[in-house]
């Protein structure tokens, strides 16, 4: 079927997807702009901010693709004081972020949950409620969920990272810790709760073809999540996943994937937050700003304190390092106001799919 016609199709089967996943020149450039308009129709080109805030690389989990993972020894561990959270809150809500995400390795520990929750409180606190909050950090009981989305947090991000338990399997050991049925009982558990619920995947992973990535897209569909966050794998050395480099699509290659996944995703959930995160700029300095511009209204900005920065390092040339200046807040303005973007300041930015959905 022509490109022009499957766009307008309102649901795309897994072999249309599949189809404009390798769509390239024209092709390309009509699904690019399709994505774009009804991005403009559905959220507009306001883009909000969530300060991210990376709260500690200590992690009890060894996923094969990640460098802060469990045995991994030559990660220098942190984890960020309460006040230095909540430095960092302050910092976001009086320069008029809206929101902050708080991501971190994964822990079970009552001292873990505690920690949030107190944090969670203490930023409720200091910001009037003002503040919206999404929390990353990873999968947890249910009554951990809710204790924690009682406390503040509205908005919960866990990717599925693969909707294949196949593929699944394939970047995580197979054992209890890592299970795919727990972490599809983890997202279920989030919506039940009430979470703004956002899931995502890694895009360019060794063993992943174009028909994963079609699934994954109508995973999201399917789970009707209200945001999504998702960007190109990058392969870090000392990891095992990194012993399947030559399978790597190249990184240009798994950067214009991304992008498409984004415009795809844009067209199959028009109303829903997309964000262009940072794993997008390693390949191109403004690689967000190219998914803002076909899909993504979503922006998070590092504003974790500079020092801790070079130990979150879930993958290699991981763009924002102490002296970065690209998450300076004049700086975005501009490279928005030139894609004709404007930042939502003191805007939470929730998602417009949970507010219809459940209002
Ligand atoms: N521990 C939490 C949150 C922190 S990790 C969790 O796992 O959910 C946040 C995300 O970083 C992961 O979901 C994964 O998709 C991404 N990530 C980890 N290693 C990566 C890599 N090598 N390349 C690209 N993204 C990676
Ligand atoms: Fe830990 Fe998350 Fe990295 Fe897995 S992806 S090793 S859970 S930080």
């Amino acid at each position: 079927m022509a490109i022009q016609q499957i766009l307008h199709t309102a649901n795309f089967s897994k072999e249309n997807i599949t189809q404009l996943l390798s769509v390239s020149g024209n092709d390309e450039r009509a699904l690019f702009g399709y994505a774009s308009r009804i991005k403009q129709q559905h959220v507009g080109n306001t883009v909000y901010l969530r300060g991210l805030i990376e709260f500690s690389n200590i992690c009890e989990k060894n996923c094969y693709y990640c460098g802060i993972r469990h045995d991994n020894n030559d990660t220098h561990r942190y984890c960020l004081t309460d006040n230095e959270v909540l430095d960092a809150v302050r910092f976001a809500h009086e320069n008029g972020f809206g929101s902050v995400a708080i991501q971190s390795g994964e822990l079970s520990s009552d001292a873990f949950t505690r920690k949030i929750d107190f944090i969670l409180k203490e930023a409720m606190r200091i910001t009037n409620g003002e503040i919206g909050i999404t929390l990353s950090c990873g999968e947890q009981s249910e009554e951990v969920y809710r204790r924690w989305f009682e406390s503040g947090a509205q908005r919960y991000l866990l990717r599925i990272e693969s909707s294949s338990e196949e593929l699944y399997y394939k970047i995580h050991p197979k054992d209890e810790v890592h299970s795919f049925a727990k972490r599809l009982k983890a997202l279920e558990s989030l919506k039940k709760t009430g979470y703004q619920t956002g899931t995502g995947v890694m895009i360019g992973l060794p063993f992943q073809t174009a028909e994963h990535l079609a699934n994954d897209l109508l995973f999201m569909k399917q789970f009707d999540i209200d945001m999504c966050g998702m960007g190109p794998y990058i392969e870090h050395a000392q990891t095992p996943l990194y012993a399947n480099k030559s399978r790597l699509l190249p990184l240009a290659k798994r950067f214009n994937l991304s992008l498409k996944m984004v415009a795809l995703l844009r067209i199959l959930m028009p109303d829903i937050n997309i964000a262009a995160t940072t794993a997008l700029q390693t390949f191109e300095k403004n690689g967000r700003e190219r998914a803002i511009q076909i899909g993504a209204n979503v922006l998070m900005p590092n504003i974790t304190p500079k020092h801790y920065r070079d130990d979150y390092f879930l993958y290699e040339n991981k763009p924002v390092s102490q002296q970065s200046n690209e998450d300076d807040l004049k700086f975005l303005e501009e490279q928005l106001k030139n894609i004709g973007h404007e930042i939502g300041y003191f805007g939470q930015g929730n998602s417009k799919h949970y507010r219809k959905n459940r209002s």
